[in-house]
């Protein structure tokens, strides 16, 4: 068996304990004969893995008791509909624009209200974080929408915007659990788990009670109002049950490593090692304002398109793999999730370095 250092956007890395720990109890899940796979999401069993994933979660990130946790499917994406679905009363809503997710989000939104674009960085290719501190609030908007780190441009909020009293709604999909966070500030919290967190097919919600009501926009289907998935606590179809299962393995793990506290730092130290790289290298350069460089996805170029073509081959024989960046902005990317163990980062660094010299 080889693993190789995965550096994709998503579906990416998965810490290899939980792996390992799936694997042992694929034929037989603790005496019950069967796989997860196999199970009732009415079961004994079932319903104490997923009461488990909700508390641990809570435990993570501090959850207060007013916000409800959903594990739902279809994807970040279904929630750029679902979010105005349930939360326009007013049919109007602001959006950040900040890369491709804020922007399709944006465009999902304006099929149910009026979305104003209330701030972009789009004149300068979403490489940094616009001034949040004295935004144009619609004095109607039902929310302000951000996204909150940007997988594809590489940049995070490090300071999230003054909404005037509006609720904030966060995708979090590429930096969920990346670092500790004060859920009272946010109304809604979602994100696909494929990024940082488990496999593909689940999408956490993390939602302020208030905002969860009947009074959703006319022909909203019933499996998109947050209603419907709060009341029944997830269980009101089949959930993406094997998904959760995984989910609840990651939050144990994040606990046996201590929390989002240990994990900051952690990330903190792989990023600033490619990042001081990326800084002294006359070959690579990053693509990101500082200040608003992420510490989940690093984007770098070499300013010469072969040149990246080459880098992405050589490091691919090198067991270093989805270097590649995103098919709309080229160059390369290295996704550094919470599972990327620091020798990845550090083996990455090496390989840059070795093909630095040899391709000067
Ligand atoms: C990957 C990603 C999405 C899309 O996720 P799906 O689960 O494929 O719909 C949305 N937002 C962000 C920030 C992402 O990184």
């Amino acid at each position: 068996m080889k693993r190789v250092y995965n550096f994709s956007a998503g579906p990416a890395v998965l810490p290899e304990e939980v792996l390992r720990e799936a694997a042992d109890e694929m034929l037989d899940y603790r005496g019950t004969g069967m796989s997860v796979m196999e199970m009732s999401h009415r079961s004994k069993a079932f319903e104490t893995i997923i009461t488990e994933a909700e508390q641990d979660l809570r435990e993570l990130m501090n959850i207060p008791d007013n916000y409800k946790v959903l594990f739902l499917q279809g994807g970040a994406s279904q929630q750029f509909a679902m979010i105005p679905m349930n939360l326009m009363k007013n049919k109007v809503a602001d959006y950040i624009i900040t890369g491709q997710w804020a922007k399709k989000a944006a465009a999902e939104a304006e099929k149910y209200g009026k979305v104003n674009r209330i701030a972009s960085s789009a004149d300068k290719t979403f490489s940094y974080i616009p001034d949040c501190t004295d935004l144009p609030i619609d004095a109607d908007a039902d929310y302000v929408y951000i996204c909150e780190n940007n997988t594809i441009y590489g940049t995070k909020y490090h300071k999230l915007p003054d909404t005037k009293g509006k609720p904030l709604v966060a995708d979090v999909s590429s930096c969920f659990l990346s670092e500790p966070v004060n859920v009272t500030k946010y109304g809604v919290i979602y994100g696909g788990v494929q990024k940082n967190i488990g496999p593909a097919g689940v999408v956490i919600v993390i939602i302020r009670e208030d905002l969860i009501t009947e009074d959703v926009l006319f022909g909203t289907p019933t499996m998109l109002q947050y209603k419907i998935h709060a009341d029944a606590k997830s269980l009101y179809n089949t959930p993406p049950a094997y998904g959760i299962y995984i989910c609840g393995k990651v939050f144990k793990w994040l606990k046996n490593m201590g929390g989002l506290e240990v994990m900051k730092v952690r990330n903190e130290k792989k990023a600033k090692l490619l990042y001081d790289y990326l800084d002294e290298s006359k070959m690579f350069h990053g693509t990101v304002e500082k200040k608003d460089r992420s510490l989940m996805n690093v984007p770098f170029v070499t300013g010469n398109e072969e040149m990246d073509a080459k880098f992405v081959k050589a490091a691919k024989e090198a067991g270093l793999e989805n270097l590649k960046g995103h098919r709309t902005v080229g160059g390369m990317r290295a996704s550094i999730y919470n599972a990327m163990p620091y020798e990845g980062v550090e083996a990455l660094v090496a390989f840059m370095k070795k093909f630095e010299e040899e391709n000067q």
